[in-house]
């Protein structure tokens, strides 16, 4: 494969293509802006008549008469009058050479065809091979609501017709596993517009969101937290103390009971600081560490909401270590670690991390943000991880690490942060005394693995394609006869499988084999287990996997002890 860096240089050329293309079907259309992005290219237009989907076939062909045309892509600088004089119908391109600092602009040139831009190709047309249209959507001059309304064409472009197949082969599935049908499907959840955003679980989607909860019990178990509840209500003036008030209070929820006002809280951190504040702590308490599965309320516009990947009310999988300034990187290594070992848990391979440092506006010394920075990075580099610097993108109140995921499907999630706060234990005065019997002021990290049980839970949906893994899935096992005869045995099997935390159901029917076997197919169910006339005579079963796989004649005990294998928590 080659560069990152060269198949920009590519995208950026077939954008170029796409508005020489435009430019020879529809001369009148107006070309704006049209970057390579991270998935394959766009190009905004102000068309005379707007473009229709059935349009796009027509211009890919005109693209790839282009292409063939194998046009050398000459860059050069002209003066900014003469750039001026070749844009003299076009208000926008004009507005963007204005904007430009130097005399001179960069021009494309490809046979008569020529473009504002800042350079950055393939040689010629000609290597320009691979590439689809996507999609045309609406969009805005520098993306600005007020301005005018534009339309986006959006396409792709690789080097090989493999990577542009494997590309095209992903949106698909990107679309048919999209976790909102894939919950109907399932029986997982529901949206109801009683309460607009805010999800309601099924039995089965319930049943995964308790054994994720309990896989990440046993994690903070053994990493000496302690997990704590809060309410979900609390007065005004605790939320006007610690800042998300007058940061927050357009998105959070409020009532009022004998003329208090309340709110519901939109993070977990005031309930937690409340818990440490009630009594004194020595250093040697510390680090302390809460863990709270919180639900929150934070108000979305409709407009935003999607799915259970961005709600109204979800859980966090929130953790707060109170520690000296001294254990910022060792707390900082273990949630690492443990971030870590809960992607690999979920077949996320690659992760990329990035630490976030002091903006421009923060609070606290110079001094602490240098030692707390200094922390994360020397807590990933100990760990061995390589990471980036999102130079002046932490929040006022502290620096923090950020990871992200990729799915199966080759989409990047943001999951998993790891927070410094200087300002809360300021703010409510937190301290501890140290072993010189002074105080001094603890700081606070704030973490979370999942993020949202919610979004992740959608993520994992999407990733697994459905297919959750043995331990996950809400029925693992489903016990299939060939006919009634066979049903009382087929009894006792579900009974001794249950009986060992495996979740087990009969199929009630009386439909012929096969069509049993498609229901649990449509259901995902990961093991089948057949039984027939000879598995009762032998006291045995069959199993059929979902890859269909089968085995035949094996002892339940053989059976029970593979699924406690596979089990890693129980709901
Ligand atoms: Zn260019
Ligand atoms: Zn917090």
């Amino acid at each position: 494969m080659k560069p990152e860096h060269d198949l920009e240089k590519l995208r950026h050329s077939a954008a170029h293509l796409l508005a020489h293309a435009i430019k020879e079907l529809f001369p009148h259309a107006q070309a704006t802006i049209g970057p390579a992005t991270a998935t394959g290219f766009f190009y905004d237009f102000l068309p005379k008549q707007n473009f229709k989907e059935e349009d796009l076939p027509l211009i890919e062909k005109k693209m790839y008469e282009i292409a063939q045309r194998n046009l050398p892509i000459i860059h050069k600088q002209i003066s900014k009058s003469k750039a001026r004089a070749l844009y003299k119908n076009n208000p926008f391109k004009l507005e963007l050479i204005d904007q430009i600092p130097s005399n001179t602009v960069g021009i494309a040139e490809q046979g008569n065809f020529f473009d504002l831009c800042k350079g950055g190709h393939v040689e010629s047309t000609g290597q320009i091979n691979y590439f689809k249209l996507l999609n045309i959507s609406g969009s805005y001059w520098r993306a600005n609501k007020e301005n005018q309304a534009l339309q986006r064409i959006t396409g792709t472009a690789f080097f090989t017709q493999k990577d542009l197949n494997n590309f095209l082969q992903q949106r698909q599935d990107i679309i048919k596993y999209d976790h909102r049908n894939l919950g109907k499907e399932l029986d997982l959840f529901s949206f109801h517009d009683e309460g607009v955003g805010f999800p309601f679980f099924h039995a089965n989607g319930k049943t995964i969101i308790t054994l994720l909860t309990n896989y990440m019990r046993n994690l903070i178990t053994k990493a000496h937290y302690k997990e704590v509840s809060t309410p979900i209500m609390l007065r005004d003036e605790l939320w006007k103390q610690s800042g998300h008030y007058d940061h927050y209070k357009d998105h959070m929820y409020f009532c009022i009971k004998e003329e208090k006002v309340y709110a519901i809280k939109p993070m977990n951190c005031p309930g937690a600081i409340l818990i440490y504040l009630e009594r004194p702590h020595s250093y040697r308490e510390l680090p302390l560490r809460l863990a709270e599965f919180g639900l929150v309320h934070r108000y979305e516009l409709s407009g935003v909401l999607h799915g259970l990947f961005r709600t109204r009310a979800f859980t966090i999988d929130d953790g707060h270590i109170f520690c000296t300034e001294d254990q910022i990187e060792q707390e900082v290594a273990k949630t690492i670690t443990m971030t870590y070992e809960v992607f690999k848990q979920f077949g996320f391979q690659n992760i990329t991390v990035g630490i976030s440092t002091k903006p421009e506006n923060a609070m606290g010394s110079t001094a602490l943000w240098e030692k707390a920075t200094n922390a994360l990075k020397q807590a990933l580099n100990h760990s061995g991880h390589t990471y980036e610097i999102y130079e002046g993108e932490g929040a006022f109140y502290g620096p923090k690490i950020e990871f992200r995921i990729e799915d199966s499907m080759g989409r990047t999630w943001q999951c998993g942060t790891i927070q410094i706060d200087f300002f809360l234990p300021k703010n409510f005065d937190l301290s501890y005394v140290q072993s010189n019997g002074t105080k001094a002021r603890p700081v606070l990290i704030h973490r979370a693995i999942y993020g949202s049980f919610e979004r992740f839970f959608a993520i994992l949906l999407e990733h697994y394609k459905g297919n959750f893994p043995f331990w996950l899935a809400p029925v693992q096992v489903k016990v299939l006869t060939i006919t009634d005869d066979q049903k009382e045995y087929a009894q006792t099997i579900v009974q001794q499988l249950n009986n060992h935390g495996i979740r087990t159901v009969l199929d009630e029917s009386s439909d012929p084999i096969a069509g049993q076997i498609k229901a649990a197919q449509l259901q995902r169910i990961p093991w089948m287990i057949i039984i027939g006339k000879k598995e009762v005579a032998n006291n045995t079963v069959s199993i059929r996997y979902r890859d269909g796989k089968q085995e035949f004649g094996l002892s339940l005990e053989s059976i029970l002890e593979k699924a406690k294998e596979k089990n890693l928590v129980s709901p």
